[in-house]
C-alpha cells in the first residue's frame, strides 16, 4: 500500500512536473484534451487488475461480472450518443481500431483509399511504412487548390482503382467532409466506407458536425481528442458487421481488453452527453474560428503568416508558414519558448522537409475543458499573432499567457 511518491520518487517527480506543466501553460496540440478527475479515478482503479479476454457474458476468464457491467455501459453509453447499432470499445487506441477494422474488412493486397499523410490524413489511413501501407495497396487522395478534400479526385481514383475500402478522416485538416458523397462513390465501385472521426468525435457528439455513423459501414474513434475520454479507441459498426469486429479485435489483434480504460471510457461517453458539454464544444468551435480570424489579419500577412483554407469549421486551424520567415519547427519553439503548446504540421505542397514543415496545427479542444471563454480566445489569438512576428517580446507575450493559465486553474485538487 505503499504511495507513489514515497515507493518510486523518480517517478513521481516526473508525474508532479508534468501536472505543473499542463497548469502552467496553455495546451494548443489539437489532438489533446483534459479529461475530467473521474475518468482518471476510473483509469486508476482496480480495474487494471482484471483479465477479460472477450466479451461481456462471453469470456475466457472468470470473475468477471463486474467488469461486464462497464462494458455493458460503456458499449450502451456510445451507441446512443452517435446513434450506432453496434460497439466494440476494447481498442486500445485510434490505430489500434483503425487496424482491427482494416483486418476484419480487407485481406492483405486489398486495395484502400485514404487522405494523402501530407495533406491532413492519418498514419493508419496508408502511411507506407504503418501496417495500412505494408497490407494493403494504397491509392491516396488529396485535397485540392482551395484546400478541401477534392471529391472528383476521390471519384475519379475510387473508378480506376476499385479500392475494397474508402476510409473518409482526416488529423490535420480544417473542414468538414461530405460523408454522404463518399457513401455514394463506395456504392458505386463496391466498397465499404470507414469514418475515422478521432479528431471531430466530440463535435459529432455535440451535434455540432454531421454524424458520419447513418452513411458509413464502420466508423472509428479515440476516445481522448474532443470526446474528451482517456486514450483509448472505439469502433461503431452496423449490426451486420459486429460479430466480424470483434472477432476482429479479439482474438484478431487484442488479448485481454483494459476494463480500467474501458471504465474510463464509460464516464467520459457520461460526461459527452451531457448540456456542459455542448457548450464546451460550442466553445471549442469558437475559439477555433476567433484565432482563424486573427491569423488572416494584414498584420500577420504582412510577415508571410497565413491559414489553409482560410479559416475553420472544426476545434483547429492550420497555419500555412509557406511565406514567413519562420518555418514550422521555429515557429512551434517560438510559442513553446512563452507557454503555449502545439505541434508543427506537413501541409499540402510544403516545401520543407517533414521534420521541419511550413505549418502550425492549433487546436482548441484543452482550453475550451479548461473553461476559455471567448475573450480568453481572443487574447490567446493576439498572443500568437504576436509572436509569429519578427518583432514579438518574449517575455511580455509569455506574461500575458501566465495570465491566462492563472485565470482558468487546471486540476486544482491535484495539485501537491
Ligand atoms: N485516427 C486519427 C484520425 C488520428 O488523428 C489519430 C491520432 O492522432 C489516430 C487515428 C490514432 O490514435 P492513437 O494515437 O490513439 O493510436
Amino acid at each position: 500500500n505503499t504511495p507513489l511518491h514515497e515507493l518510486d520518487p523518480d517517478v513521481a517527480a516526473a508525474v508532479d512536473a508534468e501536472l505543473v506543466r499542463q497548469q502552467s501553460t496553455l495546451e494548443m496540440i489539437a489532438s489533446e484534451n483534459f479529461a475530467p478527475v473521474a475518468v482518471m479515478e476510473a483509469q486508476g482503479s482496480v480495474l487494471t487488475n482484471k483479465y477479460a479476454e472477450g466479451y461481456p457474458g462471453r469470456r475466457y476468464y472468470g470473475g468477471c461480472e463486474h467488469v461486464d457491467v462497464v462494458e455493458h455501459i460503456a458499449i450502451d453509453r456510445i451507441k446512443a450518443l452517435f446513434g450506432a447499432e453496434a460497439a466494440n470499445v476494447q481498442p486500445h487506441s485510434g490505430a489500434q481500431a483503425n487496424a482491427a477494422a482494416m483486418f476484419a474488412l480487407l485481406k492483405p493486397g486489398d486495395t484502400i483509399m485514404g487522405l494523402n499523410l501530407a495533406h491532413g490524413g492519418h498514419l493508419t489511413h496508408g502511411m507506407k511504412i504503418n501496417f495500412s501501407g505494408k497490407l494493403y495497396n494504397v491509392v491516396p487522395y488529396h485535397v485540392g487548390e482551395d484546400g478541401q478534400v477534392d471529391m472528383a479526385e476521390v471519384e475519379r481514383l475510387a473508378k480506376e482503382s476499385k479500392p475494397q475500402l474508402i476510409v473518409a478522416g482526416w488529423s490535420a485538416y480544417p473542414r468538414q467532409l461530405d460523408f454522404a458523397a463518399f457513401r455514394r462513390i463506395a456504392d458505386e465501385v463496391g466498397a465499404y466506407l470507414m469514418v475515422d472521426m478521432a479528431h471531430f468525435a466530440g463535435l459529432v457528439a455535440a451535434g455540432l458536425h454531421p454524424n458520419p455513423v447513418p452513411h458509413a459501414h464502420v466508423v472509428t474513434t479515440t476516445t481522448h481528442k474532443t470526446l474528451g475520454g482517456p486514450r483509448g479507441g472505439v469502433i461503431l459498426s452496423t449490426q451486420e458487421l459486429a460479430k466480424k469486429i470483434n472477432s476482429a479485435v479479439f482474438p484478431g489483434q487484442q488479448g485481454g481488453p483494459l476494463e480500467h480504460v474501458i471504465a474510463a471510457k464509460a464516464v467520459s461517453f457520461k460526461v459527452a452527453a451531457s448540456p456542459e458539454f455542448k457548450e464546451r464544444q460550442e466553445r471549442t468551435l469558437a475559439g477555433a474560428k476567433i484565432i482563424a480570424e486573427r491569423l488572416v489579419q494584414d498584420d500577420v500577412k504582412a510577415v508571410g503568416v497565413d491559414v489553409l483554407s482560410g479559416g475553420t469549421d472544426v476545434h483547429l486551424v492550420l497555419v500555412d508558414l509557406r511565406n514567413s520567415e519562420l518555418d514550422g519547427q521555429q515557429a512551434e519553439d517560438r510559442l513553446h519558448e512563452i507557454g503555449i503548446t502545439v505541434n508543427r504540421n506537413a501541409i499540402p505542397n510544403d516545401p520543407r522537409p517533414p521534420m521541419v514543415t511550413s505549418g502550425l496545427r492549433i487546436g482548441t479542444p484543452a482550453l475550451a475543458t479548461r473553461g476559455f471563454q471567448a475573450e480568453d480566445f481572443t487574447e490567446v489569438a493576439d498572443i500568437i499573432a504576436e509572436a509569429l512576428k519578427p518583432s514579438y517580446d518574449g517575455e511580455a507575450l509569455a506574461a500575458r499567457v501566465s495570465a491566462l493559465a492563472a485565470k482558468h486553474p487546471l486540476y486544482p485538487t491535484l495539485s501537491r
